[in-house]
Order: structure tokens, then sequence, then C-alpha cells
């Protein structure tokens, strides 16, 4: 177990004469024994910053520590990290045991009988026992996840690496890995990072992510302070399903003044905006109240324009002014599954002032965060 310390990491390919900055000066430190999910849309440097650490891609420039070791130059086999793919890549000719014991055959002189008995165990901690004599042909996705696993288990390294591991998978097998690699990883107490475009798994399984965006890291933190108080706009839109609405906004006389619509905020939000007058107005889709009739200056008249019922809620799409036709600003609302909204009706959308975020139109960098001074915790007394 250690700790692994990425300062200012860079690495740029070179495309013919182009040079591709694809992981942008990453400073990061990930606990002895932490779960880091490493998320952000394809082509941001997820994959390679996971293989600049695990030795497979070099480092254009910066430094790599594993406790305290600077390993910039340390082979891959020699960095006691152990990498789990997308694909398996499991050996196709070789039983599960033969794949799982391969590597330590390989690369440590462990006695056969030592190797044999790490491999049961591994097995029965992954609940495989009765899989060893079989090859990866005759195993379903699942249970060939789980052989990866134990393959990366079994080497007992300082670092998990998983590139996507559950994507092959069907939704439900995924959910149920999802919970089973949590224990697992908590049980084992090995550092862990894992990179995955998968909001769920990033919100769900670690103890913190970092979101990438353009190879550079945009925020790393636990993932519901990176939900409710996202360092920038990117952030805010990214996680969260459906997204967080944004509107262009100016600030006039204490009035955020849209397209659409006028907001009135109070001192204690403006004092948070400073001198920064064009600004961008978020809002969760969550948080938005729907109502019959107007009580404040912070509801407004809109038309429903499309329902997506999910079952347990309904994804509501109300339009500010129906009549500007396509230009019409739209807004997304969160709804209970049993309430009835029927499209083409009026409603009074609520947002409000303790719920919005406000963002630096030109930055991105969120000025103000919703509040989380109601945010309720069940006393089990
Ligand atoms: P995905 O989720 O789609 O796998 P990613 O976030 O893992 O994406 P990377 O695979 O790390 O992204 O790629 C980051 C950037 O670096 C991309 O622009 C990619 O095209 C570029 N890149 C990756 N490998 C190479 C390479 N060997 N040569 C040139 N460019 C590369």
């Amino acid at each position: 177990m250690a700790t692994l310390e990425l300062d200012s990491v860079t690495k740029v390919f070179q495309d013919g004469n182009d040079e591709i900055v694809a992981v942008d000066d990453v400073s990061a430190s990930v606990d002895d024994g932490e779960f880091l999910v490493v998320v952000g849309p394809s082509g941001c440097g997820k994959s390679t910053m996971l293989r600049m650490i695990a030795g497979l891609e070099s480092i254009t420039s910066g430094t790599l520590s594993l406790a305290d070791r600077v390993i910039n130059d340390v082979k891959s086999q020699d960095r006691n990290i152990a990498m789990v793919f997308q694909s398996y890549a499991l050996y196709p000719h070789m039983s599960v045991r033969e794949n799982m014991s391969f590597g330590l055959e390989e690369s440590t002189d462990i006695p056969d009988d030592e190797i044999q008995q790490m491999v049961s165990e591994t097995g029965e901690l992954l609940g495989i026992s009765e899989l060893l004599d079989r090859k990866p042909s005759e195993l379903s996705g699942g249970q060939q996840q789980r052989v990866a696993l134990g393959r990366a288990i079994v080497r007992d390294p300082e670092v998990f690496l998983m590139d996507e591991p559950l994507s092959n998978l069907d939704a439900k097998l995924r959910a149920q890995m999802r919970t089973e690699l949590q224990r697992l990883q908590d049980d084992l107490g090995v550092t862990t990072i894992y990179v995955t475009h998968d909001q769920t798994e990033a919100m769900t399984m670690g103890d913190r992510i970092a979101i990438l965006n353009d190879g550079r890291l945009q925020q790393i933190s636990t993932p519901l302070e990176c939900y409710h108080k996202p360092a920038n706009k990117f952030v805010a839109g990214f996680l969260g399903e459906p997204s967080m609405n944004f509107f262009d906004v100016t600030l006039q006389d204490g009035v955020l003044r849209g397209d659409s619509f006028e907001y009135p905020i109070s001192s204690d939000v403006q004092a948070n905006l400073g001198d920064t007058t064009d600004l961008v107005l978020g809002i969760r889709p969550e948080d938005i109240e729907l109502v019959e009739s107007a009580s404040g200056d912070h509801d407004f008249e809109t038309v429903v324009d499309v329902i997506e019922p999910m079952g347990d809620e309904n994804t509501v799409y109300l339009q500010f002014d129906p009549d500007a036709g396509e230009d019409a600003e739209t807004l997304i609302a969160s709804t209970d599954g049993f309430t009835r909204v029927p499209e083409g009706d009026e409603v009074i959308a609520q947002i409000p002032e303790d719920a919005i975020h406000i963002f630096d139109r030109a930055t991105g960098d969120a000025l103000h965060n919703r509040s989380l001074d109601d945010a309720e915790t069940i006393d089990l007394e």
C-alpha cells in the first residue's frame, strides 16, 4: 500500500508536426488505500494518465512518485502496480488458474505451491473457485471480469489501476460488480485509481473523484462536493443527469437579466460575485419546483413542451416563451414520477435562490454555489 503523487505531470504526443497535449500539468495526491475515480469525456486524457502511472507510457514532464520514491523511469514490471483493462486481456489458451498464476510465475521466485495457494485464496475471495480449471471462452462476461480482477489481486500490488473495467457488462451486472468492487477494495485497502466515463460509477464508487477535461484537472474532491460545489461550469455540467440548466445573464442593480427572465439576487449572493457582471446562472433540474401559481419574484411562467416519463421521475422540458419558436429558451425540470404535468400546459417554475449556482461567463469559474445549509441528515439515534 502506498501514496501516489503526481506533480505537474504532462504528456505531449507528437503527431507529425503537431503536438497533442494529452495530459496537461496535472498535480494530485492519492492517499494510501484511497479509491480515486478519474472521470471525464472521451479524449480528455484519462487513459493516458493511467498508462503513465502504469509505466506503459513515458512522462513528458513532471514527477510521479509512489511511497515517496520517484518512479518516472522505473520500468512497468518493477512498479508493483497491477492494471485491469476493459478488454480483460485474458490468455485464451490458458485456464483461469494459469491466467491468474502466470504473472507471478514469470516475475517472482515465489515457489509454485505458494502461488497455487494464493490463486486458490483469491479465487475464493472472488467466488470463482469452481471456475479455476475452465478456459476464458467457457466463462460469462462477469466471470471473465472477476478473473481479470483476480489476476491483479493475486499479485498483491501497491496500487490497482482500472481502466473502464465494467464497461463490457450489462447494466444489472455492472451495478452488482460496482458494489462488489467497492467492498473488495475496502477489504484489501489497496490504493486504487479507476478510470471511467460513467458518471454513476464516478459518483458512487470513489472516495474522491478527479474530473479531467482537455487534459487538465478540473476538480478533485468527494463526489458530493463536486456535485454540489462544482469548481467551474464544466464540472457542474458534467455531473448530473439531466444536466444542470445554464443561462447567460448580466448583473444590473442586483438583478440577473437573461434573455427570457429577470432574477433578483440577495446582497449575500451578490457579495460572492465581486465586480463580475457577465455571468452564467445554473440550476439543477431537481431543484426546480413546478407549481400552479406564482408567489414571488423567483417564479416564472413556462409552458410544458415535452415530458419524458422515467417511472420514478419525469424529465420535463419547459419553454419560457413558446411563441419564440426555435429560439425559445428551455428549462429542464425533474419531478416526481407520480406528478402529472400535461404537455402544452402552463406551469410556474420556481427557481429557489438557495439552490442556484453562478459562474463567471469568461472563465467558467464558479463564483457562487448552492447552499447546503438545509441539507437534512437522518438521525438514527
Ligand atoms: P476515451 O475515454 O475515449 O478512452 P481518454 O480520456 O482515455 O479517452 P486518451 O486515450 O488518454 O483519452 O487520449 C487523450 C488524447 O491524447 C486524445 O486526444 C488522443 O487522441 C491523444 N492520444 C492518445 N494516445 C496517443 C498516441 N499514442 N499518439 C497520439 N495521440 C494520442
